[in-house]
């Protein structure tokens, strides 16, 4: 169904050397594919596993990502966020897989992140919105908290049963990882998109999931928070209307609220974020990833 770039990375080990500390030329079945397509910083990775094995994680530096069973596919599958600082290079992914008979064969996976250029965005606003008073900053830090409250529930598991989309069509007003410059202070660099639209313009879920949060926040306005499993989590913020509430089951497309300037915000749009084990990555390499 998709345009996955499928490396075979078995096929590799010989080829590039690749450590590999198993007995996997022994297991007759062994395939572990990589979309390799977004090695770059703010990218999304699928690794998955197939044919499906008993149970399996990856390891990248401190982060443990358990690998799931994909529905409809006989894969083990996770994902993984590349943060947009990662410097370009080599990194190392560490896969262990457990087979059914309790053997653990380990991978030693080196990749390259590819280089990737982030425009700088240069923004004249009120002074107030360069220095928060103490009541906006402390407001803020409660809204975090029960920000990752949210995200600490979501679901290990797949959610979704259809491909990715936009949540509009709108053009992209303010591309992910923007360095944004305040009356010419350095701020924090630009999380999701921008994706331009009017006032009261529906916005759809990205795809099949659970609101795990809804609310009305200083900086993001009125917000929903989409989990879909497997440590994907999409939000849109700025909206003049939420049409879902806590808890309730969507689909890909259905109608969650509408365009808006809500929160701290130039004018109607909708900016659309995605996190990926917590961390947070260009939201336009979902739908890219189902492309068909
Ligand atoms: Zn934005």
């Amino acid at each position: 169904m998709a345009k996955f770039l499928l490396l075979c990375l078995l096929a590799l080990i010989g080829a590039t050397g690749l450590c590999h500390q198993a007995t996997a030329e022994s297991d007759p079945g062994w395939n572990i594919h990589l979309d390799d397509s977004q090695l770059q910083p703010g990218g999304l990775l699928r690794i998955d596993v197939d044919p499906s094995q008993a149970a399996a994680h990856i390891d990248w530096g401190e982060i443990r990502v358990p690998l799931v069973p994909l529905t409809a596919e006989n894969r083990l599958a996770a994902f993984l966020g590349i943060p947009r600082d990662t410097k370009p290079g080599p990194v190392i992914l560490q896969l262990t897989v457990t087979d059914r008979q309790g053997r653990e064969h380990r991978h030693t996976l080196p990749l390259v992140i590819k280089p990737r250029e982030f425009p700088v965005q240069r923004l004249k606003v009120p002074e107030s919105y360069v220095s928060p008073d103490p009541e906006i900053l402390a407001r803020h830090q409660r809204e975090q908290a029960e920000v990752r409250a949210a995200l600490a529930g979501s679901r290990p598991e797949q959610l979704w049963r259809q491909p990715f989309r936009k949540p509009l069509q709108g053009a992209v007003s303010s591309p992910f990882g923007v360095q944004r410059m305040f009356n010419d202070q350095p701020r924090s660099t630009h999380s999701g998109v921008d994706l331009r639209a009017p006032s009261g313009h529906p916005v759809a879920a990205a795809g099949d999931g659970v609101v795990i949060l809804t609310g009305d926040h200083y900086f993001s306005g009125r917000s929903v928070y989409i989990d879909h499993g497997m440590g994907l989590i999409t939000m849109y913020f700025h909206l003049s209307e939420i049409l879902v509430e806590n808890g309730q089951s969507v689909t890909a497309g259905q109608i969650i609220g509408r365009v808006g300037s809500t929160g701290r915000s130039t004018g109607p749009h909708l900016h659309w974020g995605l996190r990926v084990h917590d961390c947070r990555v260009d939201p336009l390499a979902l739908p890219a990833l189902f492309t068909q």
